[in-house]
């Protein structure tokens, strides 16, 4: 037996390629524990999506290096940049491989001891539940497809089985997650995202279900119909923006302008909407940095995920990186600051009224939008509340 520590790095597809990993070690016997404490093996699942996301992981991958006896560097950045990891001790191995080849891969060089626990609960509240990987998009600064390759999909009758699966190990809220949802098809099975989300929504047990994020133009009458027509679908919904200004959203090879992100949000006016938005594209100019702000504002976006624009290897903008570094900086500020500006417009709008807030760790919690709480009550339930006023951190439950 060996034991092992896992970790991610990036987003939730990345968790759930780590989860992946650690679910397959325990099932051949291994032992885990935590990261702090050493092991035999760590696992250190990378993250591509900046420089300083190739920069962090290589860190990880370094200090993991000091305290375990092998370490293996997976996911994104193993795949895009190997040479990102050379010079790294000799107990580091970089594994470039599909995430779906990748906890085979591990365990068959860590070796099995034979099956003793397969099946391995996640730590915690949530369950990430992977329904598809990779992209068929190419949108010009974007190096998922080349990391992750064309979209596919899981069965539903896997992922239904697995959801099945997590709400017995006790997990009330499920996430579907995956690269680009809306590609999701069972093709065989007659599935896309929609009657996915009304069965995967109606599986007994299941408190709570969102999706990890969505493009624009796969939100269309079907998919609305079947987010609000399914009682546990959460109401909150990230649809990455990354910029309001029709030429740069042009220029990026977003397939969509400005006017269609606004008209497809509308029909889910009373949803949390949170966004993705990159500032200082090669192409974007001040003037076109407003329009970001704008279109945030008009959509009522609450949280904006910001990412200062920096070019990635291999994609058609990769050789181009004018914006200076102080004005992404000051961009990112202003954006960050008109996105805390409007979390907290909307958890005022909930003083004096009623959610159900799902306790995902001590003292905090998440209403039916996504809206954190800060309550006391036992991690795992669903308590009714009444919001008293709001904090920087959240809304405080009577
Ligand atoms: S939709 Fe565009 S930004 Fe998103 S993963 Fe695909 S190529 Fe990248």
């Amino acid at each position: 037996m060996a034991t092992f520590s896992a970790r991610f790095l990036g987003c939730k597809v990345s968790q759930t390629d780590a989860h992946d990993v650690r679910e397959r070690l325990l099932a051949d016997g291994h032992e885990e524990r935590p990261d702090a404490l050493g092991a035999d093996v760590a696992i250190v699942n990378t993250c591509c999506v900046t420089h300083e996301a190739v920069r962090k992981s290589r860190k990880a991958a370094t200090r993991a290096a000091r305290t375990h006896r092998r370490v293996y560097v997976t996911g994104c950045a193993a795949n895009l940049a190997a040479d990102a990891f050379a010079g790294l001790p000799a107990n580091v191995r970089v594994v470039a491989r599909r995430s779906e080849e990748t906890p085979e891969f591990v365990a068959g060089d860590v070796g099995a001891l034979g099956c003793v626990q397969a099946d391995a609960r996640l730590d915690r509240v949530r369950a990430f539940v992977k329904i598809q990987d990779g992209c068929s998009f190419s949108c010009n600064f974007c190096v998922i497809p080349l990391v992750r390759g064309a979209s596919r999909s899981r069965s539903a009758d896997a992922i239904l089985r697995e959801v099945e699966r997590r709400v017995a190990q006790g997990h009330r809220e499920v996430v579907l997650t995956g690269i680009n949802l809306g590609c999701y098809r069972d093709r065989a099975a007659g599935y896309k995202l929609p009657r996915l989300v009304r069965e995967v929504g109606a599986v007994p047990g299941l408190a709570r279900l969102r999706l990890s994020s969505i493009e624009v133009n796969h939100v269309d009458e079907e998919l609305v119909d079947a987010l609000r027509e399914t009682p546990t679908v959460s109401r909150h919904l990230h649809v990455p923006l990354q910029s309001g200004d029709d030429d740069v959203l042009n220029d990026m090879a977003r397939r969509y302008s400005s006017t269609t992100y606004l008209r497809r949000l509308e029909p889910l006016s009373d949803f949390n909407l949170t966004t993705d938005a990159i500032v200082g594209f090669p192409t974007e100019t001040e003037k076109a940095f407003q329009r970001t702000l704008d279109v945030v504002n008009a959509a009522g976006v609450t949280k904006v995920h910001v990412f200062p624009y920096s070019p990635r290897p291999g994609t058609q903008t990769a050789a181009s990186d004018p914006v200076p570094p102080q004005v992404k900086k000051s961009r990112s500020a202003r954006l960050r600051a008109a996105s805390d500006a409007a979390c907290l417009a909307r958890w005022r709008t909930k003083v004096g009224g009623d959610d159900v807030v799902l306790v995902d760790r001590p003292g905090r919690g998440y209403g039916d939008d996504y809206s954190p709480w800060l309550l006391d009550a036992p991690v795992g339930e669903l308590v009714r509340v009444r919001g008293a006023c709001v904090s920087e951190e959240g809304i405080l439950a009577a």
